[in-house]
């Protein structure tokens, strides 16, 4: 039997994670282990400062899981070093509410989870359904999900590869078709609200209008734009390569330290 670790960045209660397990449970032994709390956006953060714990909870199928106080790469960290010592097949970040495209990957808890299993050399994909609607309906993602657990219980992906799977919020039959992607362009205009508190100091929200998306052929977002599901291979190595040669050209490696 496989051994699957889930996680994600919505935490242990959301409804994506328990669509997720349901749709895995047939495939192997699945391993929950998620933060206790919302954490989106969280990066690739890990926790250093403070200690950890894993708390033993039911989820709504009656599974157990193990919450932690931790960020989703802890999750990854904790179960493959520990809980599920090097038995994990393979790791499935989400399903998360809202899309990861384009640069919203660097900010992305749910894809980071999926990048600390790369980092650990086990199989793993991140998916996401690309709606924040409340009552998110993640059949066509929890399907796909499963399919996908087959090939990659199958198949190894190279070190420091990871698969990033992008699911429109469309009706089964709506569906566009599959396509393998690249990462595309996705940036929020950036917001600044800045107010004023009761005490008279200044505060400040982050905001973002909606995502500005450049619809270049063969992009995450271009599918998703099209109802189609997206799966992008993404490499931990985020050398610009078209660089190393102009750089050189710059001159930058003539540096003396003991020249003025
Ligand atoms: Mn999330």
């Amino acid at each position: 039997m496989a051994n699957i670790l889930i996680t994600n960045d919505d935490g242990v209660y959301s409804d994506g994670l328990l669509a997720l397990y349901d749709a895995l449970a047939e495939l192997g032994d699945v391993i929950v282990v998620a933060p206790d709390r919302p954490r989106s956006a969280s990066g690739h953060s890990i926790t250093l400062h403070k200690p950890l714990r894993m708390d033993k909870v039911r989820l709504a199928n009656g599974e157990t899981a193990y919450a932690t106080n931790g960020t989703p790469s802890d999750c990854v960290s904790l179960a493959a070093l520990d809980l599920a010592k090097d038995k994990l097949d393979l790791v499935v970040s989400g399903i998360n509410r809202g899309p990861n495209l384009g640069y919203d990957l660097t900010y992305s808890g749910t894809v980071s989870a999926a990048m600390e299993a790369a980092v650990y050399d086990i199989n793993s994909f991140a998916i996401s359904v690309t709606s924040y609607d409340e009552d998110l309906d993640y059949s066509l993602a929890a399907r796909f999900s499963k399919y996908l657990a087959e090939i990659l219980l199958r198949n190894e992906l190279p070190r420091s590869v990871l698969l990033n799977v992008n699911v429109p919020d469309v009706p089964i039959d709506k569906l566009a078709g599959i396509e393998v992607t690249r990462q595309g362009k996705r940036h929020y205009d950036g917001r600044v609200e800045k107010r004023t508190d009761p005490m008279g100091r200044t505060y400040y929200w982050l905001g973002g209008d909606l995502p500005v998306d450049v619809l270049a052929d063969g992009t995450d977002v271009k599918a998703i734009a099209e109802d189609k599901i997206s799966i992008t291979p993404v490499h931990l190595d985020l050398t610009a390569d078209s660089m190393l040669q102009p750089l050189k050209d710059w001159d930058i490696t003539s540096f003396s330290p003991f020249s003025e």
